[in-house]
């Protein structure tokens, strides 16, 4: 009933809202007030059930056989499509990393994720949620040089975005040994061969030029 008092009367506005709801009350109300005293409740609110499931459907609505066509504002002004207003999305929330791309003797240190999560068994670039931790791990690497950051990227999840900054070191040589078996050194041509999370592998595609051949 909403649907079609909403094109009917051309009311801007998601119906479920308050506000809006409102509005389409007080039509509906108009209506029935005007409307003779012999007036079949149950048949009038049953009619305007049929006409919203049958004809003034959600996605095509079949005005050629409407009876209220001639004074729907919706059909007059070709709007069908846009009314009712759909509910507006709520904005997902976003979160922040920092990525390193430690790259040593034409290498780059990779680590597997735990196989429950996100990107659940894949293998990544070393993910950290803030800059401190990044470092930690730079100072294990004995590396000496400042990482340069690239642009950052994003990636979107069911119910987040993912903004990555990602940073790239490229130390001299003699790269310590990785720390367990979920960590490993893995040559840039070979870096195809692991399975990564789209985003990861795009951000070492465009860094080394094809490597994954993504593009
Ligand atoms: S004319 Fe079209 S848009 Fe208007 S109430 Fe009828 S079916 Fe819905």
């Amino acid at each position: 009933m909403r649907r079609v008092l909403a094109r009917y009367f051309a009311v801007e506005g998601d119906p479920t809202a308050a506000r809006t709801a409102q509005r389409l009350w007080e039509h509906a109300r108009a209506l029935i007030d005007a409307a003779p005293a012999s007036l079949d409740m149950t048949a009038y609110t049953q009619g305007q059930m049929d006409l919203g499931a049958t004809v003034c459907t959600r996605t095509r609505p079949d005005c050629a056989r409407c009876p209220l066509a001639p004074d729907c504002r919706a059909r007059i002004d070709g709007r069908q499509d846009e009314l009712p207003t759909p509910r507006a999305r709520r904005a997902q929330p976003l979160r922040h990393c920092w990525m390193l791309i430690a790259e040593c003797d034409g290498r780059v240190l990779l680590e597997r994720r735990p196989d429950t999560g996100i990107w659940g068994g894949l293998w990544t670039l070393p993910q950290f949620e803030d800059e401190a931790a990044l470092e930690a791990v730079r100072a294990g690497l004995a590396a000496d040089g400042q990482p340069l950051a690239l642009a950052s990227i994003e990636h979107v999840f069911t119910h987040f975005r993912l903004r990555i900054q990602p940073l790239w070191l490229r130390m001299p040589g003699g790269a310590p040994a990785p720390a367990d078996e979920n960590r490993a050194w893995v040559g840039i041509g070979n870096l195809a061969a692991h399975g990564m999370p789209a985003p990861v592998a795009r951000l070492l595609d465009g860094l080394y030029d094809g490597a994954l051949l993504l593009r």
